[in-house]
């Protein structure tokens, strides 16, 4: 799925930094490799990568991360992916 891009500075992603522990669980889930680690404080290296699925946030010991799943439809870009490597029309229930 690294090839699905979001629409630009749309996602909802947000992280509070200051709540951060660096613990590295977000950049261990997330499917887009969005997260960096660095001085043991998480970093977006590429906001309009993230398709909202809310792995991180889930994952967050600290709450540190917030993402509202869904808002920009990723639910048709996993359809899409899922369609492309089965081959398989998928019906989506996406708008
Ligand atoms: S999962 Fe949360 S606490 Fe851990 S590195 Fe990521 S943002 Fe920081
Ligand atoms: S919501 Fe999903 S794609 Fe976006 S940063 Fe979190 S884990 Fe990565």
């Amino acid at each position: 799925m690294k090839d699905f891009r979001y629409i630009d500075n749309i996602a909802s992603l947000k992280l509070d930094r200051d709540a951060c522990i660096g613990c590295g669980m977000c950049a261990t889930v997330c499917p887009h490799r969005i997260f960096e680690i660095q001085d043991n404080k998480a970093d977006i290296l590429d906001f309009n990568a993230c398709m909202e699925c809310g792995a991180c946030a889930l994952n967050c010991p600290t709450d540190a991360i917030s993402v509202t799943p869904g808002v920009g439809c990723a639910s048709y870009i996993i359809t899409v992916w899922l369609s492309k490597l089965t081959g398989k029309k998928v019906d989506s229930a996406c708008c």
